[in-house]
């Protein structure tokens, strides 16, 4: 018996969430209903609770890192196959148009009327979720082993993530990785690194979060103090060489400056955090043209690397529970968000069910 209602946290704006009982309709448009059995606050969500985002209109339910169990059998996968009731998964964000140039060769995440769970869909901040038809077309709803918890499964999203940063480069010959920023997303960019044999050192600015990426196999780890004075470390300790892959994992703008004095010949800087909308790059062509720098993006992921991203985690070849502190009721919501916003602990993840 499907619910008829859902209690969910509807943010109306910057600094408002209120609990809400929704209607939850089931229609015959090929959509699912699924329950949430977890959903990770990410740090965007905090941004966009602060400020608002050009790509949130409220209403809406936030929440994007989400671990749910099937209500019903769901068909109209991509690869034929059936997801039985009772299935717990874990779910992409994408919800792609299946119609322009990047859907077509299935880079959904880059698709050019690209809908997201949890921005412009409603998300997992809830009891209940509606995943829309092209979702589950693009096998978006992913089954988890039972040795993966529900709250390691609501950060396989960013795990997939993180994934997709590294991987767009794997002919590349990288062998030493700089990751400035030592967040849940930082310390995943770590254990990546490490599990493809770089040497790593992590920059970061808070005691505990440094402690733990030196118990996840930092080779270094340095205080971020001035942009001088991490340059100097650096380069101190790395005979002046720097590193040939850069993983910028902070929104703070400071990183990007950072990271262009760092790079090494040969080397690639990936953007992987969002940055305000204020900060501007400047680059001397010369400079990149010379030295071969290479500077790229990377956004969100797509099923096949949430897949990956699951063999991984059941593997145990990356550590998820070490960057998981708190689990908190929907209704006590802000206070997950304030405990993100003020980087007292790692991933926080919201329950709706205790
Ligand atoms: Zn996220
Ligand atoms: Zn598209």
């Amino acid at each position: 018996m499907l619910p008829k209602e859902n209690r969910a946290a509807v943010f109306n704006g910057p600094r408002s969430i209120t609990m809400e009982r929704l209607p939850l309709a089931q229609s015959n448009d090929g959509s699912a209903i699924l329950k949430i059995l977890s959903c990770a606050v990410c740090g965007y969500d905090v941004r966009v609770y602060n400020e608002g985002h050009r790509k949130v209109h409220p209403p809406i339910i936030l929440g994007h890192e989400i671990c749910a169990e099937t209500m019903h059998p769901i068909s109209n996968l991509g690869n034929g196959n059936l997801i039985s009731e009772g299935t717990r998964v874990a779910i992409s964000p994408l919800v792609p148009c299946l119609n322009c140039y990047y859907c077509a060769s299935e880079r959904y995440n880059l698709c050019n009327n690209l809908q997201e769970i949890g921005s412009s869909v409603n998300g997992g901040f809830a009891e209940y979720i509606k995943i829309p038809l092209n979702n589950i077309i693009i096998d978006g709803i992913v089954p988890i082993p039972d040795n993966i918890t529900n709250e390691e499964a609501a950060l396989i999203e960013p795990l997939a993530c993180c994934l997709n940063a590294h991987l767009r480069f794997k002919s590349s010959h990288t062998d030493r990785s700089i990751i400035i920023g030592d967040g849940p997303i930082g310390l995943i960019h770590l254990q990546i690194s490490k599990l493809y044999g770089m040497k790593t050192i992590v920059i970061g600015k808070i005691d505990y979060r440094m402690d733990q990426a030196k118990q996840l196999g930092a080779d270094i780890v340095l205080l971020n103090s001035n942009i001088e004075d991490s340059v100097r470390s650096i380069m101190d300790s790395t005979n002046n060489v720097g590193a040939n892959m850069i993983i910028v994992a902070t929104s703070n703008p400071d990183a990007l400056d950072l990271a262009l004095r760092i790079a090494s010949k040969d080397s690639i800087i990936s953007l992987f955090a969002g940055m305000p909308k204020t900060k501007i790059l400047s680059l001397d062509p010369n400079w990149l043209h010379y030295n071969e720098i290479s500077i790229s993006g990377s956004f969100s992921s797509t099923p096949i690397l949430m897949r990956k991203a699951i063999s991984m985690v059941s593997e145990s070849k990356i550590n998820l529970k070490k960057i998981i502190s708190y689990t908190y009721r929907l209704k006590n919501i802000e206070d997950a968000f304030l405990a993100t916003e003020k980087y007292s602990s790692f991933r926080s993840i919201i329950h709706p069910y205790e």
